[in-house]
């Protein structure tokens, strides 16, 4: 056995079908009186009612979170928490909104209760990255963490059928990094694997039948474990190129990460520690594997169709080059292009 560190973080997490009527108790745990709503516009109505489970401490709702977590977004909604006199933040959605719950409950020293409505895993890592003058930068800090977490399978039933994929091949995204993570301990590794298999099994069930709740809540268990990797262990290049394409080339969160996520793998090899990928979804390349996935559930499947071009190839390189991240195979430049260049063609990797 590696030697390992392990960490387990410090939040409260409860799982299951119709928790969203322990709002109301965990908020009166955590001492809040007077809770802020957080919401996109999309999302603003469903927020709206699952917010009645703690009607008598809801104060107010800022439903203007918007993906990659705009500093002037999360300007706006401190002003709200601070019209509102809030004493604590009700972060109802994907991994949007759970950000801004995460940048306003971090700059007012607030607790937050994290109501999760996608696969992106946000809810589960003390991670914040924000978009300011074109660029998204990224920071880890444990009071970033969200105090409770309630996830309600129910909530997800809305979840249209692309954000179901892509948001879950985010979600696996985050457990693939974590199998070849510098700092992985065995706890994450077994989480990873339980992950992914969660949602390759799912996923196959509801492309058929999308209501399925035992289907929705093994889905959303992975979430759970993929999320929970992402806390415990860094990211490498993948990560990397997504926050680039996202944060200088504004494209889909969840979308991209779906595109890039069988090129990076390919590209990284590793086949001994990517073999969790392979039992879990089938076929022999792990790459493949994942890409395989994604064009049988319909995902998109290169960054064309996402808005980036040929052209915006370079600077995204020059970009991802200022501050890499490590990675288990070192990499240059031209493997960046090489990847981006397979990616915006939907190219089927060779590994
Ligand atoms: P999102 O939160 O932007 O949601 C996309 C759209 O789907 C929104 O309109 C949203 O309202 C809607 N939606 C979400 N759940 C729904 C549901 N159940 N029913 C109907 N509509 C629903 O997308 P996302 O992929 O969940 O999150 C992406 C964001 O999360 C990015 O900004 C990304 O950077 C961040 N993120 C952060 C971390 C982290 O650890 N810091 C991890 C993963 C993602």
């Amino acid at each position: 056995m590696r030697a390992f560190t392990y960490e387990p973080q410090k939040s409260r997490v409860l799982f299951g079908s119709g928790t969203i009527t322990e709002i109301e108790s965990e908020a009166e745990q955590l001492g809040v009186k007077r809770l802020l709503v957080l919401a996109t516009p999309e999302q603003a109505d469903q927020a709206g009612q699952v917010a009645q489970q703690a009607e008598k401490r809801v104060v107010g709702m800022f439903a203007g979170a918007t993906m990659h977590t705009p500093t002037d977004v999360t300007e706006k909604a401190m002003t709200s928490l601070k019209q509102h006199d809030a004493d604590g933040i009700l972060a109802i959605g994907g991994g949007s909104t759970i950000g801004l719950g995460k940048a306003i409950s971090v700059r007012a020293g607030l607790p937050h209760i994290a109501v999760p409505t996608s696969y992106a895993g946000s809810e589960m890592t003390p991670i914040l990255g924000e978009t300011a003058d074109g660029k998204k930068l990224t920071r880890r800090d444990p009071s970033i963490l969200p105090a409770t977490v309630i996830y309600d399978v129910d909530l997800t039933l809305s979840l249209p059928w692309s954000m179901t994929v892509t948001s879950a091949m985010n979600a696996m995204a985050h457990a693939v990094e974590a199998l070849y993570a510098k700092d992985r301990n065995p706890v994450v590794e077994t989480l990873a694997e339980r992950g992914i298999r969660a949602f390759g099994t799912s996923l196959c069930v509801l492309k058929s039948a999308p209501d399925d709740p035992d289907a929705r809540s093994d889905a959303f268990f992975g979430a759970w474990a993929c999320g929970t990797c992402l806390g415990q262990v860094s990211m490498a290049l993948h990560h990397k190129l997504c926050h680039v394409l996202g944060g200088t080339f504004d494209l889909p969160h969840a979308a991209t990460h779906t595109v890039i996520l069988p090129h990076v793998t390919a590209f990284n090899g590793m086949d001994g520690q990517l073999a969790a990928i392979n039992r879990s979804l089938g076929g022999s390349k792990p790459g493949q594997a994942l890409f395989d996935l994604a064009a049988d559930l319909g995902a998109p499947l290169n960054l064309a169709d996402l808005g980036f071009s040929q052209g915006d190839i370079a600077h995204a390189a020059d970009v991802a080059m200022e501050s890499p991240y490590w990675n288990p195979r070192p990499f240059r430049r031209s493997d960046i292009i090489a990847i981006l260049n397979a990616a915006l063609h939907g190219e089927r990797p060779v590994g």
